[in-house]
């Protein structure tokens, strides 16, 4: 089984709720030992047990991706754990919903500093430890990058967001350009409309059943929609791709 992530270990940012929650749980399924990784610790006591019971392994990780010393400490405390990270999900992310009149620097500062910079701090650190496992003879590894369809296309009031995921993507591609020599693949996993708890409530407003009309598949996707495309990347099975784009939107950016 080329998917098998057994003795794999795999590091998600954000992974106390919403998306994060389900990816940890479905690379612990595989057989990776997980670092859950969270700016707040207690957040993620019922995702370790909940892995734990079913017979996987898990950590609880404090992590902060906007700074770079919370960032190191991270990837130390995974590495004494777990082992060296094989796997990076750079899954944190927020948006700031307004127009572009009102943006604020602040606004705008804190969709940048976690959806982008975060994204390249925690991914120069997992890739200078991948890089130097690759020198020593050992495997190099996967970084995924969670961007989203609104990095190759817009919708109104979300500009920091949708200039963060496009800048994501192009980082995706230098970091997969220059990284490919040792032994680390970065591949974005972009996912369409996907209904999670915080969003739930949106999708039933007049504006949100709009936006479902506009998917050529008629519905939102689920959390699991995505298992697919994130096995795909965290494993063997993709050891020939990097720098690509794997979307997962129900045919959003065709229509
Ligand atoms: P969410 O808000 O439920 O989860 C985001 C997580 O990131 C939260 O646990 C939050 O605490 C964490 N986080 C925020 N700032 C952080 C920081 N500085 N350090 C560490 N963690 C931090 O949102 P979600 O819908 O699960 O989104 C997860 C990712 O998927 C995001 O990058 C988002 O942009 C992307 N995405 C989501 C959808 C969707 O439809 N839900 C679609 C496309 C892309």
């Amino acid at each position: 089984n080329r998917f098998d992530l057994s003795g794999k270990t795999a590091l998600v940012t954000g992974a106390s709720q919403g998306l994060g929650a389900g990816f940890a749980k479905t690379l612990a399924e595989a057989g990776a030992k997980v670092a859950l990784a969270a700016r707040q610790t207690g957040k993620l006591e019922a995702l370790k047990g909940e892995i734990e019971a079913a017979g996987g392994t898990a950590a609880a990780i404090a992590m902060d991706v906007t700074d770079l010393d919370s960032v190191r400490a991270a990837f130390d405390a995974t590495e004494a754990e777990l082992g060296t990270v094989d796997i990076l999900v750079n899954n944190a992310g927020i948006a700031v919903t307004k127009p572009f009149l009102e943006m604020s620097v602040e606004d705008w500062d804190s969709v940048l500093d976690t959806n982008l910079k975060g994204c390249f701090l925690a991914g120069q650190e997992a890739a200078r430890r991948m890089a130097a496992r690759h020198s020593e003879g050992g495997e190099g590894g996967s970084i995924i990058n969670i961007a989203s369809v609104l990095g190759q296309s817009v919708i109104g009031h979300l500009s920091g967001y949708c200039t963060s995921k496009a800048a994501l993507i192009q980082l995706t591609k230098s970091m997969a350009l220059e990284l490919a020599r040792v032994g680390v693949r970065v591949n974005a996993l972009a996912p369409g409309y996907i209904e999670t708890p915080i969003n739930t409530d949106f999708f039933h407003t007049p504006a949100g059943e709009k936006l479902v009309k506009g998917i050529p598949q008629r519905q939102l996707g689920q959390s699991e929609d995505l298992d697919g495309g994130l096995l795909l990347l965290a494993s063997e099975a993709s050891k020939y791709m990097t720098g690509t784009v794997v979307t997962v939107d129900g045919g959003f950016l065709v229509a």
